[in-house]
């Protein structure tokens, strides 16, 4: 059986203290050795402090970015490496909100504009520093509508993994998360969930083999909450949950992982 993995990704929330804070609540509500993995996703400036913060604890920690060059001048980026100094597991690889504009309203445009080349470069050399890179994928709401979401997957997969070889495979995690879903309080339902999971691991077999793609795991993201947590987990190919915003409050994201414990009967 797959091993859950429940992610807050706090994008660029919460301060230093109030991390801090809901680190210790995190760790008093999860217990010594919880039947599934547990990470935070602070911002990189705070990777160093939080991963004191989460010392002898099961939280474990993830970046929300690395850059693909091992070194060199490249002002404002972090390597993977260097990720993986501070303490971190994880790294997110191909978020939305870096594929895709910040939102119309921003006065400088605010495009990160990431393609599948870039990430799959990240990915690359986050296996490479010995990450478990959480790739994203996941179709817009015209996409859907216009019934081109598993084309969309079929191209977000194969370009974000393109260079990673079926051994290196293993240690990769994909999050489906649904553009749609994201920060707007409409989730997928666990039958659109469920379908888009199964489609993305029948589509990793075909690219590393169907025995390595049935031990991938492959988390669900787009407004998880304690109240629908229970019905999306119990779909048989979701492994987890990539939460966003219920993950900045510590109950919250405790109901979350209560709420996958219970759904996956572990
Ligand atoms: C995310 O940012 O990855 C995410 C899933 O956000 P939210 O849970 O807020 O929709």
């Amino acid at each position: 059986m797959r091993r859950p993995i429940v992610a807050g990704n706090w994008k660029m929330n919460l301060d230093l203290a109030s991390g801090r804070r809901l680190v210790l609540e995190l760790r008093a509500a999860l217990g010594a050795a919880p039947p599934l993995d547990v990470a935070i996703i602070p911002p990189a400036i705070y990777l160093f402090p939080m991963a004191r913060a989460v010392a002898d604890s099961p939280v474990m920690l993830g970046a929300q970015n690395c850059w693909r060059d091992s070194s060199g001048a490249f002002t404002g980026e972090v390597s993977a490496a260097m990720v993986k100094e501070t303490g971190c597991t994880y790294v997110v690889l191909g978020h939305s909100e870096r594929r895709h504009t910040i939102g119309p309203k921003d006065p400088a445009g605010g495009v990160h504009g990431e393609n599948d080349a870039l990430i799959a470069e990240k990915c690359v050399a986050a296996l490479c520093a010995g990450l478990q890179p959480i790739v994203c994928v996941g179709e817009t709401l015209e996409q859907r509508d216009g019934g081109e979401t598993e084309a969309v997957l079929d191209r977000q997969i194969e370009g974000s993994l393109a260079g990673v070889t079926a051994d290196r495979a293993k240690d990769l995690i994909v999050a489906y998360e649904p553009v749609w879903a994201i920060g707007t309080g409409r989730n997928a339902s666990p039958e659109q969930a469920q379908a888009s999971h199964a489609y993305i691991r029948g589509r990793l077999g075909r690219l590393f083999g169907q025995g390595t793609a049935d031990d991938l795991r492959i988390q669900y993201g787009g407004s998880v909450k304690p109240e629908n947590v229970v019905e999306l987990m119990k779909c048989p190919d979701v492994d987890g949950a990539l939460v966003g915003g219920a993950s900045l409050k510590a109950t919250d994201f405790a109901k979350i992982i209560e709420g996958c414990v219970r759904a996956k009967g572990i």
